[in-house]
């Protein structure tokens, strides 16, 4: 994420609910936080852009946000491919957004059902849908953060799409008509969604999972190699999270959200140097991002053989951050993480 030069910061009362205005506030370092103009006051919080991990809840109750309506013109925008996964009855369009998000487009080969799963922003997936002609029926966010709902009012508004979102916070999701929590299930078209609670990046965060067509959406819980920042939970819930999709079958695809995997990719063999597979895997992933390939679906198998998120147990991993054999998973995990937040 980048920062504009020229962020103001807002105040917002976390304790109001979020009414859909259609504006939004974001962080362009953190990726953080939306709210609608209606309920932040221009109060400037002075300075530059301060990590809202920082400001998160200050002692004030307070939440702070950076006010910026658009990216700054110095924002790279992704060049990934646009292609698109078929397997079983789901079709998966890959629509790069931002600088490194990924909306995903799905169509319900059996019925022509669509839906969006995470549009940061709507002019590319609007674009997608006039080139291939088609409406949008809903909009599928797995949590709050603008980066995965900046684009749910417009869509909203011109396609009439339902939005749907995780219980959990259903505050925070703009314009949500359909909330939905752990063990619940939801239908698109042909196909069953079941919903898993995944907190830990965020508190409401949600995975979506649509088994017949072995389909994982983990928003920002699992990244390819990696898993996501504990913004607003700790390790323990977001091992917890995590260790939800341990069991599915390894066959499964992971539509994560974001291009991080090369950065990853570094993490993973400097905490498993010796690991073989994690060697031949960054080898593979360096050739495909020279090229300018996505890396984006893995499969599970993939992950849960070099994902050091999801291998507290491995022993390569414990030896180079000096993590007792003895310690729990848990803790093992909680040790990785935030060796990754230091490199
Ligand atoms: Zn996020």
């Amino acid at each position: 994420m980048h920062c504009g030069a020229a962020v103001k910061h807002a105040i917002v009362n976390p304790n109001v609910a979020l009414r859909n205005t259609g504006r939004l506030y974001f962080c362009f370092r953190s990726g953080l936080a939306s709210a609608p103009a209606s309920l932040v006051s221009q109060k400037s919080y002075g300075g530059s852009c301060a990590c809202p991990r920082l400001n998160t809840l200050s002692r004030s109750g307070v939440r702070c946000y950076a006010a910026q309506q658009a990216p700054p013109a110095d924002y790279a925008r992704t060049d990934f491919t646009s292609d698109v996964v078929k397997h079983a009855r789901i079709e998966a369009q890959r629509i790069p957004c931002l600088s490194d998000n990924y909306a995903w487009l799905l169509t319900d080969t059996e019925t022509g059902k669509t839906a969006v799963v995470d549009p940061s922003e709507s002019k590319p997936v609007q674009a997608v849908l006039e080139q291939r002609d088609r409406k949008l029926d809903f909009i599928l966010n797995t949590h709050h953060h603008w980066d995965h709902t900046g684009g749910n009012i417009e869509l909203k508004e011109k396609y009439g799409s339902k939005i749907v979102g995780p219980a959990a916070d259903h505050d925070r999701i703009p314009g949500i008509d359909t909330a939905l929590a752990d063990g619940d299930t939801w239908d698109f078209g042909s196909l069953k969604m079941h919903v898993f609670d995944t907190p830990g990046h965020t508190k409401g965060h949600i995975t979506l999972w649509f088994p017949e067509a072995e389909a994982l959406f983990p928003g920002d819980t699992l990244f390819v190699l990696g898993c996501g920042r504990l913004f607003e939970g700790s390790p323990k819930q977001m091992w917890s999270s995590l260790r939800k999709m341990i069991p599915l079958p390894p066959s499964t695809r992971i539509f994560c959200a974001h291009e991080y995997t090369q950065s990853n990719a570094r993490f993973a063999l400097h905490v498993n140097p010796d690991s073989t597979a994690m060697q031949q895997r960054k080898r593979e992933i360096d050739a495909m991002r020279a090229q300018g390939i996505a890396t984006v679906p893995s499969l599970l198998r993939q992950e849960l053989e070099c994902n050091p998120f999801l291998r507290p147990g491995d022993p390569g991993i414990r030896r180079s951050l000096g993590i007792p054999a003895d310690a729990s998973d848990e803790d093992a995990f909680a040790a990785i993480r935030q060796a990754k937040d230091k490199f």
